[in-house]
């Protein structure tokens, strides 16, 4: 769904960070000049306190800030007492999320316990019927019935100082707000900006807000859009970045560098979570690369460069002659000097890695990412041309081979989803073109799974739901035999190419 009336903002992008206003997470202090924070959640059973606690405990040895917990119904999120507890009597104060889908009750509770709740406007009251159109009238009324049902959670948390992450997933919208604003990264600016205007009647501002999407392109566009929003309303709360369902392995590093790495080098995010689908604790070193690379970034700055920000996306396709492109090297300049540099002289830019200093991997996954998505690239040309591949397939620029699509799984996990992708990915790699999401529940599973030709759903214990596109074709197959059907299914809809 395309929306023609959607407007168009100007931000001032700034070299420096930009400026958001300090929340605190119980100790910890997010946003304002404090260092980008650096999170994870926690893959266990909620309820089996003793995993949870020995996960969280090995989480913070390699240097995670904050860590978020599943609290699926209210037992769970009651737990978090007892998980809380234990953690203190070993020597942990870390600070703890509830992550909350479909239970505001859940998510008061929790919030009595924990130091943040995290709530997703798409599925907090809303429920999908199939009803996109909405009279003037009836949105305004859902929107009061909404607030209504977020006014007990806010007074919960006024009253412990608990603060509140607004999470919006591009893959959960409500039906009611894509009737409104469309499929786009505008509707999960607007879902955003309702949960803001409500906390903002009750005066109640511990807030931080993320855009998290699957589709680098799509996180990142909408990420912006939101600074741009805020900035213009005069809001300064902190953002959350991270790529959802980035998989696993290099493809799941390098997704979130480039997702992660194209908003810190502009200046945005105040704390970042990698996803990806394996041992929670995988993730953090990642994290603390992506961190290191944009360090710099509030320290030295150069001027401002104004970029018009537009919803869609904008890729330049004119052919032009590579040998008439200007030349830029990351080694001698950051994103914001070659886009300042191209700003008044709209020349295709040849992006090169440079001889002059050594810049990791992040730092070049984040740079090129940051250009791509201003149509500032024409060719990139890194040392290494695999690198070079998987940036530009994890933009969605080139597409090389199947794209996997891969939650980091949670409590709500109950099948081996690791060895799954290992195991899809093995058969299916090669398979050019084809997107296969392998996904924890079937809560989100098939919301999040988004535009993915196939889908690999953990139903119930030990079983699956295999699906076509949004289509459910096969349940509760079990999980040994699960790898053969998807490749079945695959070969008998004629998308297969031999190796
Ligand atoms: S899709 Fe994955 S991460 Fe999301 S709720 Fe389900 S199991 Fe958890």
């Amino acid at each position: 769904m395309e929306n023609e009336n959607i407007p168009c903002w100007t931000i001032d992008l700034p070299v420096r960070r930009r400026k958001s206003r300090e929340v605190m997470v119980g100790k910890l202090a997010i946003g304002g000049d404090n260092p980008v924070r650096i999170q994870s959640m926690t893959n266990t059973d909620t309820m089996d306190t003793k995993a949870t606690v020995e996960q969280c405990l090995r989480l913070v040895d390699v240097g995670c800030e904050l860590v978020r917990i599943t609290a699926s119904n209210v037992q769970a999120a009651e737990n978090l007492y007892n998980i809380k507890n234990e953690l203190s009597r070993r020597g942990c104060d870390v600070p703890l999320v509830a992550d909350i889908h479909f239970n505001p009750k859940a998510a008061e509770v929790a919030a009595a316990i924990v130091e943040k709740v995290r709530i997703n406007p798409g599925n907090y009251t809303d429920r999908n019927t199939g009803k996109y159109d909405y009279t003037e009238q009836e949105y305004a009324d859902e929107l009061q019935r909404t607030a209504d049902r977020l006014y007990p959670l806010i007074q919960v948390c006024k009253k412990h100082s608990t603060a509140m992450r607004i999470g919006i997933n591009h893959g959960s919208l409500s039906e009611r707000v894509m009737g409104r604003y469309g499929d786009t990264p505008y509707a999960m600016v607007m879902a955003a900006m309702e949960f803001i205007n409500i906390c903002r009647q009750m005066d109640y501002n511990d807030l931080v807000l993320s855009m998290k999407s699957s589709n680098v392109k799509v996180m990142h566009y909408a990420t912006r859009m939101l600074a741009a929003m805020m900035q213009q309303e005069g809001f300064d709360y902190p953002i959350h970045l991270g790529v959802t369902e980035a998989g696993n392995a290099r493809e799941g590093r390098i997704k979130s560098m480039t997702g992660i790495g194209s908003l810190l080098a502009l200046g945005i995010g105040d704390t970042i979570r990698v996803s990806l689908t394996e041992a929670p604790e995988n993730e953090i070193p990642v994290a603390r690369q992506i961190r290191e690379a944009y360090s710099h970034i509030g320290i030295s700055g150069r001027g401002d460069v104004t970029l018009k920000l537009k919803p869609e996306f904008r890729i330049r396709r004119t052919p032009v002659d590579i040998a008439s492109c200007r030349q830029f090297s990351l080694s001698e300049h950051s994103p914001e000097e070659i886009l300042y540099a191209l700003k008044n002289e709209p020349v295709a830019a040849r992006i090169v890695q440079g001889k002059n200093k050594e810049i990791s991997t992040a730092r070049l996954a984040g740079d090129s990412a940051a250009l791509i998505m201003e149509s500032a690239v024409e060719t990139l040309e890194l040392n290494d041309s695999e690198l070079t591949a998987d940036i530009l397939q994890a933009t969605g620029e080139r597409i090389y081979k199947a794209e996997f699509i891969a939650c980091p799984s949670c409590g709500r996990t109950k099948y081996d989803i690791q060895s799954a992708l290992e195991q899809v990915k093995k058969r299916c790699s090669h398979l050019k073109g084809l997107k296969i999401a392998v996904m924890g529940c079937i809560v989100n599973g098939p919301g999040e799974m988004a535009d993915a030709h196939y889908g690999y759903i953990g139903s119930r214990e030990g079983k699956v739901h295999l699906y076509r596109a949004k289509q459910l074709v096969c349940s509760n197959v079990d999980e040994k035999e699960a790898v053969d059907r998807l490749v079945e299914m695959i070969k008998q809809d004629g998308k297969w190419q031999e190796e």
